[in-house]
């Protein structure tokens, strides 16, 4: 392949997946993390994208992105979804790891990890209705597990499921499904 076409192959990629990113309500930043493209040329991606008859509504997100890990932990159906969520991480290969500890699986800014992260999303959107995890704190959520200081992977006590486990809790907690989650952790505790 010649050097232009390349080029060309690159950048086309790279609208393909700011487009698949706008579509999934990203924040500029994150869109910007994931492609590489300018703020100016999101900006006039988006726009084009809203101008076109059959595009759904989109909503763009201002303010600053999550950044509690409590998020996930507000009520059962929410923690429920976090942990289905974080399966689809391991199954889709954006994290990886043993059973004690898992570890990131993506690259920031390698367009095969953006569209990864996009068809894992897709993924999760299609298997709940409604959805109570946004993209954004679907991003912040595999970040948190990669980081593995705030969040893990654990085992329900109750049904041997995959749960989402608070590591700064002193105590384990079951699963979204099994049982509600009647009493916060104290990292839970803080306002998300
Ligand atoms: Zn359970």
């Amino acid at each position: 392949m010649r050097v232009s076409d390349d080029r060309y192959t690159r950048d086309r990629q790279r609208l393909d997946l700011a487009l698949r990113l706008i579509r999934l309500e990203a924040r500029t930043f994150t869109i910007r993390q994931w492609t590489g493209l300018s703020d100016d040329r999101i900006r006039k991606l988006y726009r084009s994208y809203c101008l076109t008859g059959n595009a759904k509504i989109v909503l763009r997100h201002r303010g600053k992105s999550p950044r509690q890990a409590a998020f996930f932990f507000r009520n059962s159906e929410l923690n429920f979804q976090a942990a289905q969520l974080t399966s689809l991480f391991v199954i889709y290969g954006l994290l990886r790891g043993t059973s004690k500890r898992v570890e990131s699986g993506y690259r920031i800014g390698s367009l095969d990890s953006g569209s990864l992260l996009c068809q894992t999303y897709e993924a999760y959107c299609e298997l709940h209705a409604p959805i109570k995890i946004s993209f954004e704190h679907a991003w912040f959520l595999l970040t948190a597990l990669a980081r593995h200081d705030e969040l893990g992977i654990g085992r329900c006590e109750d049904c041997g499921g995959v749960r989402l486990a608070d590591l700064l809790a002193k105590r384990k907690i079951s699963c979204g499904n099994c049982r509600p989650l009647l009493v916060l952790s104290p990292s839970a505790a803080l306002a998300c």
